[in-house]
Parts: structure tokens; C-alpha cells; sequence
């Protein structure tokens, strides 16, 4: 039997001959930053939130299971996740990840001194999440508030899209863009204030030599996928999508037995689950918290302890980066998600509105800032 990559939850892979013969005894590690003192019901949460299939069975119903416990995303679902969920206990996550507009003269205060780098994930984050993939654009306003950001401050996209698209989508040329999770980087191609006109603009393709395989599984999954009725796949160059928001759930299981059969042959490749999508990437020590410490770098802040980074983002993948940031004991990570989520962000806000406000508010703060 050919080894090959298995499906574990969200975004946690392991490699399979691990889980084939380990079973996970515990969650996966994702530990709050404050989490010891401000005593979170961890048991409660954890059921209702962190559900683990049987990843270790290899079953079927494994990853269907991942699908179904993937984060609701319509505001439907995401307050019919709200109305179950004890007060108590979502008040209690709000303590340990309180509102960064509540919080916002914490946030700045935290910031003193230091040149502060913005970092934005797209989709969850700038534009609300949509059943057409192709249609999630995000507002005039929000464009407005993304460009007076990037007049004060280094900004950063990093998505799971492919970069061209999501600059398509984003279309601010003063903007540093890190498509497929952090795999494919390129610096502003308008100069700003932040950027000096004469460095080489950035341009970092750690996975390049899987594009004609990337290219390859591509075809395979939408030959294969083709009679799923509502399933996409989509192609972001170094990474893969396959969109399941509009399948029914009755035939999840068919689509994910189509997506195993064709990686089979592909041990070269992880499948994870993300919110309603299913990706595949190369297996590669690359993600999102490696993007951000990359372009740090890039931007040119080699002393670490004059810049403060903030990462915005509302998925799993984004966790890789408020996870280097809390190694770092720099800046800070803000979760975008209206339900209590297990995280390494020190801040929320519940949806693209709040984000908007807050980038609203961070562009009025600087300036004010800059009169002084
Ligand atoms: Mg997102």
C-alpha cells in the first residue's frame, strides 16, 4: 500500500505512519497565551469546539467527520454554534481573548516605541465568506481602510489563495502579497514610504518544484470531482482547494473518497480540513507563521525589538502565525470568529466589520499620534 497523506482536523497534519500507529492521546497543542490563570473549562470547550474523528482508524467516516467539525461559517451557523454555547463559558473565552477594539489603547500602548508591521488574511477576515469563492469581494470601505493602513504602516495579505488572485480581489499595489498559505511572496510593485525604491522587490517560492505536480493532481481531482454537484476545485498555484460549501452532506463522504483515491498517489502531499474546503499542499516546513517571519525580515526589520507585528486572520492556518508571535513574545495576534475557538491569538473581533473599525481606528490613532 502506497503511503500517503491522512486528514486530520482543520489544519493539524500528521504524518500517517504516526497515526497510523499512535492513535492521538490528547488534543493537539494549541495553548492559549493565558490560559493557566484565567482557568478555561477546557472539557466543555474542547467537546464543542475541538471534536476529534478517529484519525487514527484510517475510516471513511474519518474525514467527514473533520468536515462536519469544520467552522461554521454562515452567520446562521455561527449563531446557531453562539445559542448553544453556555454564556459563561463563552464570556470566559472572551476574557482570554478580549476585543481589540474594547481593548484598543492596550493593543497601541503595547505597540510604544516600535515600528508596527500589519498582517491581513483575506478571506474571513477582509471579506465575509461567501458560497462562490469567485465572489468574495471585499468592500469599497474596507479597500479605503487596507490602503490608509498601508499609507502609515508595512501591510502584509497572506492568504490560502493564490496571489494573484487575491490581489485581483485586494487590487492595492503598495501591498505585500503571500499567496497559497505563505508559498508564493512578492513585495509591492508601488513603492511607498516603507519600502525602498531600489531593494529587489520580494519574491519567495519555497515549493516551486511541486508546480507541475500541483498542476497534475489538479486535473486529477476535477476530472474526478466533476459529477459532485456543488463541489469546486479550485487551483492556487501551490496549494488546492476543494470547496464543499455547496455539497450536500449526504454525498461528503463520496467527495472525500474521490479526494483520497486521487492522493493516494501523491505521498508527496497533506490533506487538511479547513472551513468547509478541503486543501492540499506540498509537505513542506512552510506556512503562514514562516511568511510572517519571512517578511519581517524582508521589510528589513532585522532588530526584532523595534517592530510589532499584528496578524489579523480568522482560520486555522492563521494560527501558525499568532503562534509565532507568541513564541516571539511580539505583537499581536487577532482572531477574527463570532464563537469561542481554541487559539493562539490575544485579541478578537468578530467578523470583517469589526476588522474594518479597527483598522479605522489604528490609521485615526497614527495620525493623531503623528500631530503630537
Ligand atoms: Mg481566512
Amino acid at each position: 500500500m502506497v503511503k500517503q497523506s491522512v486528514i486530520v482536523p482543520e489544519e493539524i497534519a500528521i504524518p500517517a505512519a504516526v497515526a497510523m500507529a499512535e492513535p492521538p492521546a490528547h488534543l493537539p497543542s494549541f495553548p492559549p497565551p493565558r490560559s493557566s490563570s484565567l482557568g478555561l473549562r477546557r472539557a466543555g470547550y474542547n467537546k464543542l469546539f475541538l471534536s476529534q474523528p478517529d484519525v487514527a482508524s484510517g475510516r471513511p467516516s474519518t474525514l467527514v467527520d473533520s468536515m462536519r467539525a469544520s467552522s461554521p461559517t454562515h452567520p446562521k451557523e455561527a449563531s446557531a454554534f453562539l445559542s448553544s454555547l453556555p454564556d459563561a463559558e463563552y464570556k470566559d473565552w472572551l476574557t482570554q481573548h478580549p476585543s481589540a477594539l474594547s481593548n484598543f489603547d492596550d493593543v497601541v500602548a503595547a505597540s510604544k516605541g516600535k515600528q508596527m508591521v500589519m498582517f491581513l488574511d483575506y478571506d474571513g477576515t477582509l471579506a465575509p465568506i461567501v458560497d462562490d469563492p469567485d465572489r468574495a469581494f471585499m468592500s469599497e470601505q474596507m479597500r479605503e481602510a487596507v490602503r490608509d493602513v498601508a499609507r502609515h504602516f508595512p501591510t502584509a495579505i497572506v492568504s490560502g489563495r493564490c496571489r494573484n488572485k487575491v490581489f485581483n480581489f485586494v487590487r492595492l499595489k503598495e501591498l505585500y502579497y503571500a499567496g497559497s498559505h505563505g508559498m508564493d511572496i512578492k513585495g509591492p510593485s508601488k513603492s511607498t514610504k516603507h519600502t525602498k525604491s531600489k531593494a529587489n522587490p520580494v519574491l519567495f517560492q519555497p515549493a516551486s518544484e511541486f508546480l507541475p505536480m500541483m498542476d497534475e493532481v489538479y486535473k486529477a481531482l476535477v476530472e474526478k470531482t466533476k459529477f459532485i454537484q456543488g463541489s469546486r476545485v479550485e487551483n492556487n498555484t501551490f496549494t488546492l482547494s476543494v470547496h464543499y460549501r455547496c455539497v450536500e452532506e449526504k454525498i461528503w463522504n463520496s467527495l472525500s473518497e474521490l479526494v483520497r483515491s486521487v492522493l493516494s498517489d501523491y505521498p508527496e502531499l497533506r490533506l487538511t480540513v479547513g472551513r468547509k474546503v478541503l486543501e492540499i499542499r506540498p509537505s513542506i516546513e512552510w506556512d503562514k507563521g514562516k511568511a510572517l517571519e519571512f517578511l519581517l525580515e524582508s521589510i528589513g526589520f532585522v532588530n526584532y525589538n523595534n517592530v510589532f507585528p499584528v496578524y489579523i486572520g480568522d482560520d486555522r492556518t492563521d494560527e501558525d502565525a499568532f503562534k509565532v508571535l507568541c513564541e516571539r513574545g511580539q505583537g499581536v495576534g487577532i482572531l477574527v470568529s463570532k464563537f469561542a475557538k481554541e487559539t493562539n491569538a490575544s485579541y478578537s473581533l468578530q467578523e470583517p466589520s469589526e476588522v474594518n473599525k479597527f483598522l479605522r481606528r489604528l490609521v485615526a490613532w497614527k495620525k493623531l499620534h503623528l500631530k503630537e
